[in-house]
């Protein structure tokens, strides 16, 4: 009897794997494919923290709204500026911030002025308190090296009457927020928040509550997908747990596609007997790619299901924080804001010595120090392996080996991409 020679199928295992498709250009293909939100709802400026506004906002006002003063002093004309020597000049009166000096300062004269206060008809100059000597009750003394205009706040010196003061696409700061009040503007209107359904896969997965069965283990990724979505402020549907049933898993791809913008799961995405993420998405909507050339995190199918676009993330805990990062948050951010915002990177010192496969890009966790004098350094934050949630817990940032990377040793310089903020 003949038999068939054995042809082994490429496996996410394997050394090289020609159906892989590198970081950055499955971040590519990814924005490529997506159509940035363009509804929006107003909201007051205090709710729109965060979220992107929809349309610029253009100043009704000028902002100073009037001539002021930058300090606490005295308002003269500057033709009083002594051109040598000494010049002494009368206190007529006092200008405070909200209530105005109303009288006029002729030659001779001046007005004692208060940071934020209009400036007095017939001056143009403010003398800072300290470089004013007080000779009597209403009477003072100014010097040399004062310049004509100082200290004084122009009109329109920080925003200009029908000038763009943010632009649309922002995500509002705090400071756009101040900006926004300082204008009188109480309410913007922002873009609609994308809406994004997720769920775990899994025959093994238990619910936080649930007792365990023989090989089972507790959900963890819903909360790790939870977090991570809580903090790019989306609108967020958690449809739990699914079981590695393709009915079942066919009937949550549907109902999520029906309300959602993003559809994200984990797990079931390999080539393994329970693993139906990707053959249903083939038939139900259509696969982008499904592998990448990285660690942790090779197998992610990408694709579309209806008007939602769909990730499968792995199922390993880690892989699920890694490739959110690189690939679902930029998407919700391009979604958002039609723009498009990449991670901030920095280099450090490494501490630790690494190891890469050439043509893989690998993201290790790290922890990343700021050394007195500046300096960051960063270090290996454990066991690598892509189950050991605790390695992200424990981290504050990936160090990045890119695909030509094969080695690093202590010492060497690194790019580390933080994902907190605080280190
Ligand atoms: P899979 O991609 O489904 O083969 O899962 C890969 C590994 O990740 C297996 O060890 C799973 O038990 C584990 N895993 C899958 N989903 C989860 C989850 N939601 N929480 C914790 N571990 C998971
Ligand atoms: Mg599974």
């Amino acid at each position: 009897m003949q038999t068939k020679p054995f042809t082994p199928q490429i496996s996410c295992a394997d050394d090289v794997d020609t159906e892989s498709i590198r970081v950055a250009e499955a971040r590519q293909r990814i924005l490529a494919s997506l159509t940035p939100i363009s509804d929006y709802e107003k909201l007051p400026i205090r709710g729109a923290l965060g979220r992107v506004l929809h349309e610029a906002v253009i100043s009704p006002i000028n902002v100073p709204a009037h001539i002021n003063s930058a300090m606490d002093g005295i308002a003269l004309n500057s033709k009083d500026l002594p051109t040598s020597g000494t010049q002494t000049l009368d206190v007529i009166g006092t200008a405070y911030a909200g209530v105005p000096y109303r009288g006029e300062c002729h030659a001779g004269q001046c007005v004692r002025i208060m940071t934020g206060a209009p400036m007095p008809q017939g001056t143009d100059t403010v003398i800072m308190q300290e470089h004013v000597e007080s000779i009597a009750e209403s009477r003072v003394r100014v010097g040399l090296q004062h310049r004509p205009g100082q200290n004084v706040r122009q009109i329109g010196e920080d925003i200009r009457k029908d000038s763009e003061v943010v632009k649309a696409g922002r995500y509002l700061t705090p400071a756009d927020l101040g900006v926004l009040a300082s204008l009188g503007i109480g309410e913007v209107k922002v873009r609609r928040r994308p809406r994004v359904a997720f769920f775990s896969t899994g025959d093994e997965l238990r619910s936080i509550g649930e007792t365990l069965g023989e090989g089972e283990i507790f959900d963890s990724n819903r909360y790790s997908l939870y977090g991570m979505l809580a903090q790019l402020g989306v609108e967020i549907l958690d449809m739990g747990v699914v079981r590695d049933n393709p009915e079942a898993l066919r009937e949550s791809f549907l109902r999520a596609a029906a309300v959602a913008d993003v559809i994200v799961t984990s797990g079931g995405v390999s080539v393994g007997d329970a693993d139906y993420i990707k053959s249903i998405l083939t038939e139900l909507g259509e696969i982008n790619f499904w592998k990448i050339a990285m660690k942790p995190g090779r197998p992610l199918t990408y694709g579309q299901l209806g008007k939602a676009r769909f990730f499968g993330l792995p199922g390993n805990p880690v892989a699920v924080m890694v490739t959110f990062y690189q690939f679902v948050q930029p998407a919700l951010h391009y979604l958002s804001s039609g723009s498009v915002r990449l991670p901030l990177t920095l280099q450090a010192t490494c501490t630790s010595g690494l190891n890469n496969r050439p043509g893989r890009f690998e993201f290790q966790r790290g922890m990343l120090t700021q050394t007195r004098d500046g300096h960051f350094e960063v270090t290996k934050a454990g066991k690598q392996g892509s189950g050991i949630l605790t390695s992200m817990s424990h981290a504050n940032c990936f160090i990045l080996l890119a695909e030509d990377c094969e080695r690093v040793e202590a010492g060497d310089t690194v790019t580390v991409q933080p994902f907190a903020i605080y280190i």
